[in-house]
């Protein structure tokens, strides 16, 4: 009967016993491993926005879970990444004082292919544990190319920012937002995203992540 209640760790895919009311997402030797290794350290600086905040390092095991995450169909680790990063808006609530959070659009065919999109399952779970509306508010524009395929930050800010276009009907006039991503890498995609909310009336735009990429040697 107990292994109906056993399910498995986000990290290392290890069985957990059923203590702790069976919430616990991961095993205690990946949840050591998270406070020894793999918070984020680094401050996040992002063009643009007014303040930004990420998690964790994107490496490892992390890396390994994010991407199961965002392309093998584990939607529920949204719920511990998300909880990776309510901590850091709890510290910044004062200061960053919410009205909204957002979160990056993905294209058409990957949502039709994927079935979600990973950052508004991340953005969710954030806005309710601070009773905030979580909406959309941009789109991103059919065909573009990836940012994976652009050579450096100004060429993917550049092309960031011709991907993205305002949702219809959005509205975020004078709105203190907290944009939601999943993994700052360079940081030029929310900026982009963060420019054109402005553009579009936020009187400020905050940058949260559960996820960063380090700089090199740093995990
Ligand atoms: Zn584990």
């Amino acid at each position: 009967m107990g292994v109906l209640f056993m399910h498995n760790c986000v990290l290392c895919g290890g069985t957990i016993p059923a203590e702790d009311g069976g919430k616990a997402m991961l095993c205690a030797a990946c949840a050591a491993e998270v406070r020894e290794k793999y918070r984020c350290a680094e401050p996040v600086r992002v063009p643009g926005v007014d303040g930004a905040a990420a998690a964790l390092s994107y490496a490892g095991k992390v890396k390994y879970a994010m991407q199961r995450f965002k392309f093998h169909h584990k939607q529920h680790y949204a719920d511990w990444f998300a909880a990776q990063a309510l901590p850091l808006l709890a510290e910044r609530l004062e200061d960053w004082q919410p009205d909204l959070v957002t979160y990056m659009p993905i294209g058409f065919v990957h949502l039709h292919r994927r079935g979600y999109n990973q950052a508004e399952l991340l953005a969710r779970p954030i806005a309710a544990a601070f009773g905030l509306p979580c909406q959309a508010t941009l789109r991103k524009r059919p065909f573009t190319p990836t940012q994976s395929a652009q050579k450096d930050f100004a060429a993917r800010q550049k092309n960031a920012a011709r991907a993205l276009l305002p949702l219809d009907g959005a509205d975020v006039r004078g709105k203190s937002v907290v944009f939601v991503d999943d993994i700052i890498t360079t940081g030029a995609s929310a900026a982009a995203a963060a420019k054109l909310l402005r553009e579009m009336g936020a009187a400020r735009v905050y940058l949260l992540a559960p996820a960063k990429t380090p700089k090199k040697g740093t995990v």
